[in-house]
């Protein structure tokens, strides 16, 4: 994504948690003010995220079932009683953050809701694949368990949830809303960097603290989701794309660039569905391009920031040249209007 990066960031294989590291005794304060301000990027990130995919579903040939929550699990943090404190975990899996609008949300679900059963299994009986699972790390699997059983409760169209929420048990049913396959997560990290491993969209925590507002973190997050849904990384494997040191030359290089090419163009269109300013890559882009300067990093696989913005104004011009269906404007490149 961007320049001063190396090659590998684009299409991580192994996309980090944001697992905190264990804090030393006699800190606490320090551990639950760092939890809290990690919990507002999760929330921010996840609504960023549940609006473009929610918002493109219909261009989507992918689609899963969403509530509009975001779990985590007690187990996830280092510091377990900092997390209790810092983020209200009523129950060792509770609800992270709900994203406005959701079918969570219009059922006033809210963060610190402990999950206590999904359609009458209790979220500690469900069954962990360890060999499925295998590349999360262990304080992640049940947590990546459960995601999995809620989405396979909601394909008949509806779950049942146990949840523990303003001090009582309640049942809440829930009819999902069909989404583009993408997860979106904050990955705690001092370096600004941004990837996508076909899945999981991850922004490090000092990108997200860099943007100056929501619309610069959607550009963001839909030039990553453009990744997952143009199947970058599966094509690029296909092709044998090297992205290590020898990915800056040759074919390598020209297929990322190509890869990256494809994924500035569609951002954009993702971004004005989900009724954001397009400008916003323009504006974020510029100005990241202005403080980075040149960058240590190849130009065979990225453009610079000027070009990047050209690419972003025909996108945009292209757009407002069409006349938008219910407000949406199908992205050629998901629709096949044209050839790429
Ligand atoms: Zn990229």
């Amino acid at each position: 994504m961007q320049p001063i990066l190396p090659l590998t960031f684009i299409l991580l294989l192994a996309v980090q948690s944001p697992a905190i590291a264990a804090q030393e005794p006699g800190i606490e304060s320090q551990d639950v003010r760092a939890l809290k301000s990690l919990q507002l990027l999760d929330q921010r990130m996840h609504t960023t995220g549940y609006r473009l995919v929610s918002a493109n579903s219909e261009f989507c040939t992918e689609t899963v079932p969403h509530f509009g929550i975001l779990l985590h699990d007690l187990q996830q943090y280092g510091d377990q009683e900092a997390a209790r404190l810092a983020l209200g975990f009523s129950r060792p899996i509770a609800i992270n953050a709900v994203a406005p609008d959701s079918p969570a949300a219009i059922a006033e679900m809210a963060a610190g809701d402990g999950l206590i059963a999904i359609d009458g299994t209790a979220v500690q009986d469900v069954a962990i694949d360890a060999e499925k699972l295998a590349d999360e790390k262990p304080e992640y699997r049940r947590i990546a368990a459960v995601k999995e059983k809620l989405i396979e409760a909601a394909a008949d169209g509806q779950v049942t949830l146990a949840v523990y929420s303003g001090g009582a048990n309640q049942l809440i049913t829930l009819t999902p809303v069909k989404t583009c396959r993408s997860q979106f997560q904050i990955r705690v990290s001092a370096k600004r960097e941004a990837s996508a491993d076909g899945d999981m969209v991850s922004i490090s925590s000092a990108l997200a603290e860099y943007v100056r507002d929501d619309e610069e973190l959607a550009a963001i997050a839909a030039h990553e989701l453009a990744h997952n849904l143009l199947k970058h990384r599966e094509r690029l494997n296909a092709q044998k794309v090297n992205r290590g040191f020898f990915g800056q030359f040759g074919k390598s290089a020209k297929r990322i660039k190509a890869a990256e090419i494809e994924a500035d163009r569609l951002s954009v269109w993702l971004m004005a569905n989900a009724g954001y300013d397009s400008q916003a890559a323009i504006r974020f882009w510029t100005r990241y391009g202005k403080q980075h300067g040149k960058g240590i990093f190849s130009a065979s696989t990225h453009y610079r920031w000027k070009k990047r913005v050209k690419l972003f104004e025909e996108e945009i011009a292209k757009m407002q040249q069409m006349e938008p269906v219910a407000g949406k404007y199908a992205p050629p490149s998901l629709v096949g209007g044209e050839p790429e």
